[in-house]
């Protein structure tokens, strides 16, 4: 089975499923967590329960007549940041590979972090992937349809394509998470349902989180509290994303760092991209 879920915690609920469409296929991994709301992705916008219309039964067949997958280590933790590139980036590219560690980033260009884009190839060049999250980032506009979000996509591969392959990016984590309730303001309550199919359908695979750094609260948490958090909400938990963020204002999530890195060492994690953790259908 790939549907699976856990619920150690009450605040946390984890669900790792596959879709699939015809032909195309994609992961969607949907959590909600926090206690506090961390800007990009504030609590009010995430809904305490997964869409359980995106558990698809036909999903699970289809995975189980693919090819073996590679054999994944037991324990294992993504490190995922986004709301960047930004002036915080340098820092945690330097603390990652200090460590040895692949990361994932979903990004944004915004036009406002323009001069730090060049930090995306510089960050796909040390072995760290690149995944899409918006170019706007700003709610009202991409979640006012679904030809708004896909507008928003696609300003976001062009203003990469300088410093990435565009096209080859097939991950994405959309801004509030794929339970967020915010987009019901702008485009009705359909239309999450709607982007998460029509993301499977272009063959894209959308991923949430189940640790939340609470790296991008209000009255910026230190370091210390930072990685308290992640501790906590790791908990029991052996398969883990973990949502930090590498925004302008969430300075000190890089000083926690390695802090994190060597605690999930010390617990017997090994680190993965996102694309090494939910690998895209071959289909
Ligand atoms: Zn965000």
């Amino acid at each position: 089975m790939t549907f699976f879920r856990s619920s150690k915690h009450q605040r946390l609920l984890w669900s790792l499923l596959l879709l699939s469409v015809g032909a195309a296929a994609g992961f969607g991994l949907g959590i909600f967590c926090g206690t506090e709301p961390p800007v990009g992705c504030r609590e009010s916008d995430l809904t305490p329960v997964p869409d359980e219309s995106f558990v698809s039964p036909a999903s699970a067949s289809s995975v189980e007549t693919s090819p073996e997958p590679e054999p994944m280590p037991e324990k294992w933790v993504c490190l995922t940041f986004d709301d960047g590139p930004s002036k915080t980036t340098p820092d945690v590219l330097s603390a990652l590979n200090r460590a040895g560690v692949k990361a994932t980033f979903f990004v944004v260009a915004t036009g406002n972090n323009d001069k730090y884009l060049p930090l995306i190839s510089e960050a796909a060049a040390a072995g760290h992937q690149i995944a899409l999250h918006s170019a706007s980032h700003e709610y009202s506009d991409i979640y006012q349809s679904a030809d708004a979000y896909w507008k928003d996509i696609d300003l976001l591969k062009e203003r990469l394509s300088p410093y990435v392959r565009a096209d080859g990016l097939w991950y994405l984590r959309f801004p509030g998470g794929s339970t967020n309730t915010v987009s019901r303001r702008y485009g009705g309550r359909g239309l999450m349902q709607q982007l998460k199919e029509e993301v499977t359908a272009k063959g894209y695979a959308y991923v949430d989180w189940n640790v939340c750094a609470e790296d991008a609260v209000g009255g910026k948490p230190s370091a210390g509290t930072i990685f308290r958090n992640i501790v906590r909400e790791t908990g029991e938990q052996t398969q883990c994303i973990v949502l930090m963020h590498d925004s302008a204002t969430t300075r000190t999530t890089a000083e926690a760092l390695p802090d994190i890195i060597q605690w999930y060492k010390d617990n017997g994690f090994a680190f993965l991209t996102v694309e090494q953790a939910v690998p895209l259908p071959t289909t």
